[in-house]
């Protein structure tokens, strides 16, 4: 068993939360730092429950820097896994600044922390939106950076920050230096088998998948289908949807990798994380009603701005040196999100 410690930034939320099962299970020891800005306390219980294994909590916000020095003061952090950060692409064109400044600031303060405490292995929660728009739709990590919205650009903005701090460590010939995974998410969904811990959004869902099951709970009223005239196989959009526990144990993997013979001179390397496979709204609401049984009342609707027709990862290189590769499919995913919309139907509340 491993006794290592890793610090989980924003891990009262939906993948974190995923996250630290992930991590109980693997043997280590979890501290979670959140704010509870867009999560409830009550899931870090269900962590508990689900691993029958307990973890240290601080509510504190990573902006805080006094509060973020004491926590790695007292604790013998060995990795951080940073998903604390704002995630709404709407929000975001509405309210930049706080954006760049959870988001960016946020990492900053969080970097200089770890810099003091000499903690230099971290993941990030990036995102497929600092892709921008490629001309080829299977997006490889070498595809140029460039993304269309504040919320994209701040994770842009913070992958050029992490990789500046390793090319810096070159410089300087440190003996400890820098180990960072930038993890670029391509559609997190599903929940974790128990149904206990899951994605409950403030909220109308901005995502797809919550709004299916809303409406298939009968807690919405209808879906609207942004758009059927797109040039993809049946006109509507297409995603790489990923189970969010195949993604939490690419985590895990990076952790891994970051303490192998790879990163032994430290680096700061990016990997896709997605199935490599797209899939559009009418094949996910037709595996929806497949697998639940339910009917998804739904309706065509305009296309929603900034939307790109299709896009999915290329995840060679994650599976060439993360060794990770997903492993559940789009029924799974289906099966384990509607296991937590229907026992959990007001979410954690
Ligand atoms: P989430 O909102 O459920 O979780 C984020 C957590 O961070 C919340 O618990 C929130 O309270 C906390 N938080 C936010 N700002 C904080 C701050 N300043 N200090 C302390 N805690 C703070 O989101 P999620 O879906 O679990 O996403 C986790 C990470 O993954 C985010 O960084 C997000 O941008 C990234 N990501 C998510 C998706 C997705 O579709 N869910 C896709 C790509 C990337
Ligand atoms: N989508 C939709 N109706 C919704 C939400 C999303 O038709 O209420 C479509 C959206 O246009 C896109 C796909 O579903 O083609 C996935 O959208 P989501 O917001 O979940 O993810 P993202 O846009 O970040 O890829």
């Amino acid at each position: 068993m491993n006794e290592q410690v890793v610090l989980v930034t924003g891990g009262a939320g939906y993948i974190g939360s995923h996250a630290c099962v992930e991590l109980l299970q693997s043997g280590y020891r979890v501290i979670v730092v959140d704010n509870l800005s867009n999560s409830k306390i009550e899931s870090l219980s269900r962590v508990k429950q689900i691993t029958g294994k307990t973890l240290q909590f601080y509510q504190a916000d990573i902006r805080d820097k006094k509060a973020l020095a004491e926590i790695f003061a007292k604790e013998p952090i060995a990795t951080v896994m940073h998903f604390a950060g704002l995630k709404a692409v709407g929000e975001s064109c509405e309210q930049p600044l706080n954006y760049y400044h959870n988001n960016v600031y946020g990492t900053l303060v969080l970097t200089e922390v770890m810099a003091e405490a000499n903690v230099k292995q971290l993941v990030f929660s990036s995102s497929a939106t600092v892709y921008g728009e490629p001309s080829c739709v299977q997006y490889v990590e070498d595809f140029p950076l460039g993304a269309v919205n504040p919320y994209g650009r701040s994770k842009a903005m913070i992958e050029d920050i992490l990789r500046d701090l390793s090319v810096a460590d070159k410089h300087i010939q440190t003996k400890s230096p820098w180990k960072i995974a930038l993890l670029r998410y391509f559609n997190p969904i599903g929940a974790h088998e128990s149904g206990m811990i899951g994605e409950d959004p403030n909220g109308i869902p901005n995502n797809l998948m919550p709004y299916v099951s809303q409406v298939a709970i009968g807690k919405l009223e209808q879906l609207a289908v942004f758009g059927d005239d797109y040039p993809t196989r049946d006109g509507t959009g297409i995603r790489d949807y990923i189970h969010v526990v195949d993604l939490v144990k690419g985590h895990i993997k990076a952790i891994d990798a970051l303490e192998s013979e790879k990163f032994s001179l430290g680096g700061c390397k990016a990997y896709n994380l997605g199935a490599g496979r797209g899939c559009s709204v009418l094949e996910i609401i037709s595996a929806f009603e497949r697998v639940t049984g339910r009917k998804v009342n739904y309706r065509v609707a305009p296309r929603r701005a900034g939307d790109l027709a299709e896009f999915f990862a290329n995840p060679e290189l994650a599976l060439k040196e993360l060794n990770w590769k997903v492993e559940k499919n789009l029924d799974d995913m289906v099966a384990d999100t509607w296991n937590w919309q229907s026992k959990n139907p007001q979410g954690y509340v």
